[in-house]
């Protein structure tokens, strides 16, 4: 994946004057990869330039099921032939341009395979290359008789063999072993009873190779690929263009008017203080009850609106959105502090969201369950609510919006969003796609507000039937107990949808692939700064690995880069506001009175911004506050475990129950997880954020929340009234009407 970028910087450090002249030196290319053939190109090219010789390493490709398994997780294209002779074709290929230019480059061919190494022996000779120019690599124990031939040929043949521990070094051993005994190797092939050297010799058949998809339904839309230069560059124009237009004022919409007749707040940058983003109108109550009654009226002809209707306006929203991908992720950068690689998958989500309801609704519509007997006709259908309230946070400030602003819609309500104070400007960005996609006026009302006043006078309202919220635990309850008042003139009960808080656990096992544990805890509690409701806060380790692992996790946590998040190389950014940043600074300095502190980086070069450094606490107990309460930010508390089976008690202490994580090599205990870890969503060896709409439906329960998963198949049922019409249709027949009576 970051081949591009290895051989750009390969390129560049080698003409630096230190480095010109030099000739031992050289760069490793992987035959499977579709771009060989070019990059070879391009290498050559680039070293008649330099005028110094530079080796290519040339291998068939040592990562090919990851590559394949990453491509197909991230819905990019696979990088690499799916099929093992199309790859040696390539190989072939390449090895002819490197030894018909050995005058700029010299060739080193690392195979094992023998028609592989034969040829390019043949090659070399053919085109009289000098000894210096052409060598052949094998591995130390491996294919010694073919080693030994290539020495009876008088070439020049290099061993080499991996040096360092044995445990960390064993997954190179691992794959080895693999590739040599997968049916398609030279290798396997060789030994097999029934081989046939002709065969095995023979030029390697081309076939015509495309990867495939899952082709009809929904698909997750693909993140941007930031290792492709043109993906880098068109987000640092995005950044530019939206610096552009920092300052404006996005004002309340109501029934597709702009409500200016409001007061204004400003949003700073939380990267960068003294930089305005912009403000936002705030919304008053009067003009709360306004929306509500325009919802109203739109919602008598927004119902009547076929399903198919609704979903065709929430797919041209999406490919709004996806159109509008860097100028939104970039909003996202500068109003929350969100790094370039979470604001994308922001962004996806979103998409991701309006085409999967959209789809949704029309299946739920369509596939509507017949029951009918003789006499009888029953039908069950679903009918619209009425007027939507959807209030979110901050922290998917795109996603979380869309997604409960779709489901509401596509289910036939009309909506007025609340978006968090903290990121109005993005919802705004939103409205104004709604308006674009040509959603009818008065569907989507944008009513930016603060939370207790406008927030709380929208839940209490009598002419509000759904709440969909996202939030804290403490705002969550307030509003399910003020939903649950019947108010005068209300005909109706509320139905409130709350996703709540979290307390993440990851239970490392003392089996546990150690290199895999360090990258998965470390996105799941220092991504975004710790600001996901999924992230993990607590991390339970088997005592066995303990110290050794923390001492890990410890240095990998320092290497984070810290800071600007317009940066394409930070990792993380600032917290989302000076409140936040006073809390969480506060309960650092509380833990620390009480719990032994491992890491605390240190952020104090960064100014005015709220910067945090990630935090990590050693031997907490379970039952203490550092352990049970939700903190939002990078902190880490990390408990110390007898046993597998303490661990899994520790990670259920709390009373929440979003995400849970369990790093283990053993079948026995990801079975006990599966069945006793408390949590909405286990992920078990990866990360546990970045859940995908319909491919990981996320959502929690006990004090995470109440309703069913957000892109689920169960979602929108929540926005639903289901309705039963039973018609007895035995000799009925029809009655005429009273006026032919006359
Ligand atoms: P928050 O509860 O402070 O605010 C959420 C929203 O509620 C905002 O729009 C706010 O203006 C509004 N609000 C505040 N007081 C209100 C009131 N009295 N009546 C009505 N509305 C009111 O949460 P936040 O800081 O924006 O977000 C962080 C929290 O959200 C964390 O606890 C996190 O775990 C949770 N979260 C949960 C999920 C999930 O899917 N479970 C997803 C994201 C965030």
């Amino acid at each position: 994946q970051h081949k591009d970028l290895i051989l750009q910087i390969f390129k560049e450090i080698m003409v630096e004057p230190d480095f010109r002249d030099w000739s031992d030196t050289g760069i490793c290319l992987q035959a499977y990869l579709r771009s060989a053939d070019r990059d070879a190109a391009e290498v050559i090219a680039w070293a008649k330039e330099r005028r110094f010789p530079v080796t290519v390493r040339l291998v068939k490709g040592a990562y090919w099921d990851g590559e394949v398994i990453r491509a197909y997780q991230q819905r990019w294209p696979v990088p690499v032939f799916t099929r093992k002779a199309d790859t040696d074709a390539q190989y072939e290929k390449v090895l002819r341009t490197l030894i018909e230019n050995h005058q700029f480059v010299h060739t080193a061919v690392g195979s094992h395979n023998a028609r592989t190494v034969a040829l390019a022996i043949a090659l070399a000779r053919e085109n009289r290359l000098p000894r210096r120019a052409f060598e052949v690599q094998m591995l130390y124990g491996m294919a010694d008789d073919l080693k030994a031939g290539v020495v009876q040929q008088g070439e020049r043949l290099r061993v080499y063999a991996p040096y360092g521990d044995l445990i960390p070094g064993m997954a190179y051993l691992i794959r080895r072993l693999l590739e040599n005994t997968a049916n398609t190797s030279f290798m396997r092939q060789s030994v097999r009873p029934d081989s046939d050297t002709a065969q095995l010799l023979a030029p390697p058949k081309v076939l015509v190779d495309a990867p495939k998809f899952k082709v009809g339904g929904f698909q997750n839309v693909p993140d941007a690929d930031f290792a492709v230069a043109y993906e880098r560059e068109r987000f640092d124009r995005a950044l530019a263009e939206v610096r552009s237009r920092l300052g404006q004022t996005c004002y309340p919409v109501v029934g597709g008017k702009t409500q200016t007749d409001v007061p204004t707040a400003p949003v700073y940058n939380p990267a960068d203080r003294s930089q305005v983003v912009g403000a936002w109108g705030v919304s008053t109550t009067a003009l709360a009850g306004r929306a509500v009654e325009v919802a109203r009226t739109a919602w008598s002809e927004w119902r009547q609106t076929p399903a198919t209707k609704r979903a065709q306006l929430l797919n041209r929203l999406a490919d709004l959105i996806e159109q509008e991908r860097p100028i939104l992720a970039a909003w996202m950068v500068y109003e929350v502090g969100k790094t370039r690689r979470e604001a994308d998958a922001d962004v996806s989500e979103a998409v991701d969201f309006c085409r999967y309801y959209a789809e949704q609704m029309v299946r739920l519509e369509t596939d509507a369950q017949e029951r009918d007997v003789p006499g009888e006709t029953n039908s069950y259908r679903y009918r619209s609510r009425g007027v939507a309230l959807v209030i979110a946070p901050w922290n998917f400030p795109l996603a979380i919006l869309t997604g409960m602003t779709t489901a509401a819609l596509a289910a036939g309500n009309t909506v007025i969003m609340k978006p968090a104070e903290q990121s109005s400007i993005i919802a705004a960005q939103l409205m104004r796609l709604f308006d674009a996609a040509g959603f009818p006026a008065g569907v989507v009302n944008y009513l930016p507000g603060r939370g207790e006043e406008v927030g709380a006078h929208l839940v209490s309202h009598p002419g509000v039937n759904l709440i969909a919220f996202t939030g804290s635990l403490a705002v969550g309850n307030r509003i399910i107990a003020e939903a649950s008042i019947l108010r005068p003139g209300q005909r109706h009960l509320k139905r409130v949808i709350a996703e709540l808080g979290g307390k993440n656990a990851i239970i490392v096992d003392s089996d546990a692939d150690l290199d895999q544990a360090v990258v998965g805890v470390v996105q799941s509690a220092f991504g975004y700064s710790g600001q996901k409701c999924s992230a993990c806060s607590r991390l339970i380790v088997h005592a066995s690995i303990y110290d050794a692992f923390i001492e890990r996790l410890v240095e990998a946590t320092r290497s984070l880069a810290i800071g600007d998040p317009t940066r394409p190389e930070t990792y993380t950014g600032p917290v989302i506001d000076e409140e936040a940043y006073k809390r969480i600074r506060e309960t650092i300095a509380d833990a620390k009175k009480s719990h032994r502190l491992a890491s605390e980086t240190d952020v104090a070069h960064l100014r005015g911004g709220n910067f945090i450094g990630p935090t990590i606490f050693v031997d907490v107990d379970p039952q203490s506050k550092l352990a049970q309460e939700e903190i939002f930010g990078p902190v880490l508390a990390i408990i110390k475990a007898k046993s597998f089976d303490e661990a899994i008690e520790f990670a259920n202490s709390t009373p929440f129950a979003l995400t849970g994580g369990l790093y283990s090599r053993s079948p026995g205990h990801i079975e006990k997880a599966r069945d006793e870890f408390e949590c909405g969503n286990l992920y078990i060896n990866r990360k546990i954020t970045a859940a995908l709409v319909d491919r990981q439906p996320f959502g929690g329960y006990r004090l995470s929340g109440v309703g069913s998963k957000a892109g689920g198949p169960d979602y929108l049922l929540q926005f639903l009234e289901p309705v039963t019409v039973t018609e007895n249709v035995q000799r009925q027949g029809f009655a005429p009407l009273p006026s032919e009576l006359d």
